[in-house]
């Protein structure tokens, strides 16, 4: 059978971009999401610290819902409860586990075909909603394999308490890293390579000031790293100006990268660092779209931008390609 509609990613765009197909009437046996994880919303599970409140206007994108999905200000556990009952109450199949591997289009059958790792399906319309943090962004200098348990890219899949750890970026990511890693009792230090915090929002850049004044976080503004050694089994960071200090862990929050081998394998063009978007968030390709962080471009998305950029990929492919409504539309 060929899908109306295949969605690669289950996190808040892949997820909204299959409610909004269902309340424009896409039947949920022609629907479906592609998860390269064992559980939706891979990113946020993994990411967020766990006491993380979720702020809607994040990275200063107005909190105003065009789509069918919206959410205020929540607790990481309650936007993930959305997001799960999103994909319960609308009905939405999701295959865990499965990793695209091949995409193309029949130029005269006029449909993709996918080839996953488990299985190959042909879909009218395809939406790549993967995000940008499969691969986080890593430092220039080399980081030594031995201590891969020591330096790492988020707070939930190491326990620290009480130790010494060293957050490494100036976005409201390491902001977060900083205080939740406060709050367990870690001695905290953050390096920012700049002098100062422009990039965080108003809610996390006075957060860790205060924690700063509280000599709860030390914070090295215009501190650069030029490297990091092994002393005794933990990371010795070698600052620009030839000091070094060890600590137990380093967590680096320097954001993620659009997939850009990826895309282009499945033959999105760019248009230098980003890929090609028409109208609607269409790729180069007819019929292939992107949605959420992907088609946010160079600032970073948020999740209301994922609802929103779903809802107006939805709008181009019922009026394109499968002759659907969207509700709410005259
Ligand atoms: C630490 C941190 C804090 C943040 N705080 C906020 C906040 O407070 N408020 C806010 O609005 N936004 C916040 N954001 C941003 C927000 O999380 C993202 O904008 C949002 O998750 C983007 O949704 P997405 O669906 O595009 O991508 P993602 O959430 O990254 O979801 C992508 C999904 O695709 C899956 N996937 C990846 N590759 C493949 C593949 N090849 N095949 C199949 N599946 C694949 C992943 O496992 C994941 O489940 C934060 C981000 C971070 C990192």
């Amino acid at each position: 059978m060929t899908l109306d509609l295949l969605i690669v990613g289950a996190g808040p765009a892949g997820i909204s971009m299959a409610s909004e197909a269902r309340a424009a009437g896409v039947p949920s046996a022609r629907l479906l999401v592609l998860e390269k994880a064992s559980e939706h919303s891979f990113t946020l599970k993994k990411y967020y610290p766990e006491n993380k409140l979720v702020i809607a206007n994040y990275k200063g994108f107005e909190a105003v819902c065009t789509g069918v999905l919206c959410i205020p200000d929540l607790s990481k556990s309650d936007t993930i409860a959305y997001l799960d009952k999103a994909l319960q109450e609308n009905d939405i199949p999701v295959h865990y586990g499965e990793t695209i591997h091949r995409l193309s289009k029949d130029p005269v059958a006029q449909f993709f075909s996918i080839a996953t790792d488990k299985w190959d399906y042909k879909a009218k319309v395809v939406v790549i909603a993967i995000g940008i943090l499969g691969k986080p962004n890593k430092p220039d200098y080399r980081l030594p394999r031995t201590l891969s348990s020591k330096l790492l890219f988020d707070v939930t899949g190491t326990e620290m308490r009480g130790v010494n750890v060293l957050v490494v970026g100036g976005g409201d990511s390491a902001s977060e890293y900083c205080q939740y890693l406060a709050q367990q009792g870690n001695t905290v230090t953050l390096s920012y390579r700049r002098d100062t915090f422009s990039r965080m929002n108003e809610i996390n850049h006075a957060s860790l000031l205060s924690l700063a004044e509280r000599r709860s976080v030390r914070l090295l503004q215009g501190s650069d790293i030029e490297g990091v050694k092994e002393d005794g089994g933990r990371p010795q960071i070698q600052f620009a100006g030839g000091s070094q200090e060890t600590f137990d862990y380093v967590v680096y929050a320097l954001g993620g990268a659009t997939p850009e081998n990826f895309l282009k394998m499945i033959g999105i063009e760019f248009d230098g660092p980003a890929p090609v978007m028409k109208e609607g968030h269409e790729t180069s390709v007819p019929g292939l779209f992107l949605a959420g962080d992907l088609s946010a471009g160079s600032k970073g998305g948020s999740i209301i931008w994922a609802f929103n950029s779903a809802n107006i990929a939805m709008r181009k492919i019922c009026d394109e390609y499968l002759g659907c409504v969207v509700p709410g539309r005259v």
